[in-house]
């Protein structure tokens, strides 16, 4: 598992304050948030500058791609405000490239480094008045993004990052039988950032890794404390789980100690995955094989959505599908989709497994699939994701209203 040290994502300087120095070890690229920076080389002893950056420009990034000492210098000019982008970030990008695109970038840095004299070129520049380059619209977006990135692993340095849980709930009773934990973010810039944003980058990075990681932990935690308020059946909880997470060596040790330390049984965690996963990395399916041995339960997610044939299915075993809400939004206006949902159904209990339809908003749509056979549903008509506190109240009113059947 990979350390993660505790940084914040934005650093402050002072006016005059050295960003970094020529020679200096390439640890970070910075991205100005505001302030401007001088940044100089030293010729014949003395600092001769070469260009001033301002807010979206990046500096240090040279440094930081090959991993050679610093060639130039960098102090800011006023109060200057920057997002600090490690060398994790950046040269996990590059070792991810196509191997072509990362020649090329290699190529460019090594004849941007020997170019004779990099100040002599550029005393031009300083001649028509230091102009700052100003970032393309393509640029913005990268730029948004590594900002991000960086944003959210300050979010799990200081546990900015909670599950939620949203209830999955027997079809027919709307007996709360579990939980999915959904993660949330409340960044104190951006406000709440949706899962959809940043778990996208956080998977694009091993940034997954801890987090799911920290994930599994909260939520088998919380679920001994859901099962307190139970006490008549067993809960479980639904946590996702990407390719990248599966592909780590120690997943499923990590795992059975959460469950060891909370004293649960591995089948009430369910892994909700995507067919990606009989896509991509062969280990990240070898280590579900082995979760699913060791009595964890594997749903497919968002199934019917992807665009892979069902051929995985006659090698590889899964416990249950959730059928992707995508079907429930039409089961009312399109006949076809009701007739697709309902193979799907036959599919899956041909095959001996459990059906969840996500996405339920309507009575309607509940009275459907009630006569469809489907087993669990989930749902706004049964309830968004909640933090721990209100999932308590939750299940206190439902104990409230059914009094324990034993
Ligand atoms: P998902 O796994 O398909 O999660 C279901 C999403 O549908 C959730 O969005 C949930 O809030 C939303 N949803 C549930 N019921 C309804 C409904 O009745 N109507 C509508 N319109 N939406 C409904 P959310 O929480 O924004 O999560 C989005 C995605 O982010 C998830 O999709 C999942 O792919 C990812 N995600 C969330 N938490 C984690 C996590 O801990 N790990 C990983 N790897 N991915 C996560
Ligand atoms: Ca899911
Ligand atoms: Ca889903």
């Amino acid at each position: 598992m990979s350390n993660w040290s505790s940084t914040s994502a934005l650093k402050h300087f002072q006016m005059g304050e050295t960003i970094f120095s020529e020679g200096d070890p390439g640890d970070s690229a910075y991205i100005i948030e505001s302030g401007s920076v001088e940044v100089a080389v030293s010729v014949d002893g003395q600092p001769f500058p070469l260009r001033i950056l301002t807010s979206g420009d990046v500096l240090g990034e040279m440094a930081v791609m090959d991993t050679a000492p610093r060639s130039a210098s960098a102090k800011a000019l006023e109060e200057t405000v920057c997002v600090a982008i490690s060398s994790r970030q950046i040269s996990e990008r590059v070792q991810d490239a196509d191997p072509v695109v990362q020649l090329l970038v290699n190529t460019l840095l090594h004849r941007i480094r020997s170019t004779p004299q990099i100040a002599s070129s550029t005393k031009s520049n300083i001649a028509t008045g230091l102009q700052a380059e100003s970032p393309s619209e393509d640029n913005d977006k990268v730029l948004d993004k590594m900002r991000l990135e960086s944003e959210l692993q300050a979010a799990l340095t200081n546990n900015q990052l909670r599950p939620h849980y949203q209830p999955l709930v027997n079809i027919q009773t709307r007996q709360i039988l579990g939980f999915e934990a959904l993660i949330r973010w409340f960044s104190p810039t951006r406000g709440h950032v949706s899962p959809g944003e940043f778990t996208s980058i956080a998977e694009e990075t091993s940034l997954i890794i801890p987090i799911g990681q920290q994930t599994i932990q909260q939520s088998c935690r919380d679920l001994v404390q859901f099962q307190t308020l139970c006490p008549d059946r067993p809960l479980f909880i639904s946590i996702n789980v990407a390719p990248r997470q599966l592909a780590e060596d120690d997943f499923l040790t990590n795992l059975q100690t959460v469950i060891d330390q909370n004293r649960l049984k591995p089948a009430q965690i369910k892994l909700e995955v995507t067919e990606r996963v009989f896509m991509e990395d062969p280990v990240a399916l070898e280590t579900l094989q082995r979760c699913r041995q060791a009595g964890f339960h594997i749903a497919l997610d968002d199934f019917g959505t992807g665009f892979s044939s069902l051929n995985y299915l006659t090698r590889f075993e899964v416990d249950g599908f959730k059928i992707d809400r995508a079907f429930v939004q039409e089961i009312i206006t399109n006949q076809r989709t009701q007739v697709l949902l309902e193979s799907m159904l036959t599919m899956a209990h041909g095959l001996g497994m459990q059906t969840v339809v996500e996405g339920i908003e309507t009575q309607e749509q509940l009275d459907v699939l009630q006569r469809s056979g489907c087993d669990i549903g989930q749902g706004y008509l049964f309830g968004k994701a909640l933090p721990f506190a209100e999932v308590q109240q939750l299940l206190l009113q439902e104990a409230a209203h059914n009094p324990i059947r034993v």
